[in-house]
């Protein structure tokens, strides 16, 4: 199943191009503050799987590019990243190769880190460069994964069951050395979507295949199965530092080919069985501080 947020706060099945509108069946209140109703039907959905099929099946919905979908979960618990998790873009960042050495710059030597859940877009939302002077900003081609139910200290054994579903995600980064999750979490750095396929409808999370187009032409494609920290790994490594929520969201890191974008570039993110998304590049007005000048003249700030 394909579910969607749009509308600001409505829920909804995709199937053949349209969406049905199953808010109050999920029992969801679109205007409530915080928008965590993607992530209470997460919790539930056990409970409320067949009613929600029941009612996708017996409403004809309307035409999807006639709503505005929204990140598909907008308010999760965390959104965890992996780093460093594919050789060949390690060795792009590195400009060569370690050798096949365990280095402390992979994600199994180094673990994960975090990016702000403000950073979350929808696919109907620009990624909005930020004013910068002298800044690459770069795509990341990254699956995302939807985490299904709470947990602690799950077994790799066992990780299947916490997998909800899977989404498209753009990890968007300023380059440079500052710290990571502030070079990460511009708004807008996170573009999620266009919906939540549900792990069901994949068969092998080992060959999951997935490309990064810019203005058409490919600049990433790569397959989980390259992954050096794979799905299991990560569930398990993750939960064994924090209790993983329904509706948590983990990006599995990036393959070779990142580079830099620009005002007006679109970037689309292809990954066979969970989804397609195009996303437009503007560039924005604010995001300047005197943080990002420290680099070039050498001043703490
Ligand atoms: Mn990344």
């Amino acid at each position: 199943m394909k579910l969607v947020s749009f509308n600001h706060g409505h829920i909804g099945v995709v199937e053949a191009g349209r969406v049905v509108d199953v808010t109050e069946v999920a029992g969801i209140d679109p205007q409530a503050w915080p928008p965590v109703g993607m992530v209470r039907l997460i919790e539930g959905w056990p409970a409320r799987r067949a009613a929600l099929e029941a009612a996708a099946r017996g409403r004809e919905g309307r035409p999807l590019d006639e709503v505005r979908l929204d990140a598909p979960v907008q308010w999760p618990n965390k959104v965890i990243a992996f780093p460093a998790n594919y050789h060949a873009h390690i060795d792009e960042m590195k400009h060569g190769s370690n050798g096949g050495v365990v280095s402390k710059f992979q994600a199994s030597g180094q673990g994960f880190f975090l990016k702000a859940n403000s950073s979350l877009s929808g696919p109907a939302d620009p990624i909005v460069l930020p004013a910068l002077d002298g800044r690459e900003i770069h795509h990341e081609c990254e699956l995302g994964i939807i985490i299904g139910k709470r947990g602690r200290a799950v077994s790799r054994e066992q990780s299947r069951e916490y997998v909800f579903g899977f989404t498209c995600l753009i990890d968007m980064v300023v380059r440079g050395k500052e710290e990571r999750v502030m070079r990460k979490s511009y708004d807008t750095f996170c573009p999620t979507g266009p919906w939540i396929t549900t792990a069901d409808e994949i068969t092998n999370f080992d060959a999951i295949c997935m490309r990064l187009l810019v203005n058409g032409e490919e600049r990433q494609s790569a397959t989980t199965r390259d992954l050096i920290v794979d799905i299991p790994e990560m569930i398990a490594m993750s939960s064994a530092v924090m209790t993983l929520e329904p509706g948590d969201i983990i990006a599995t890191g990036t393959p070779a080919g990142v580079g830099p974008v620009r005002d007006g570039d679109v970037i689309e993110i292809v990954i066979d069985g969970v989804g397609v998304m195009s996303v437009q590049v503007v560039q924005g007005t604010v995001g300047g501080h005197a943080v990002w000048d420290a680099a070039k003249t050498g001043l703490a700030v």
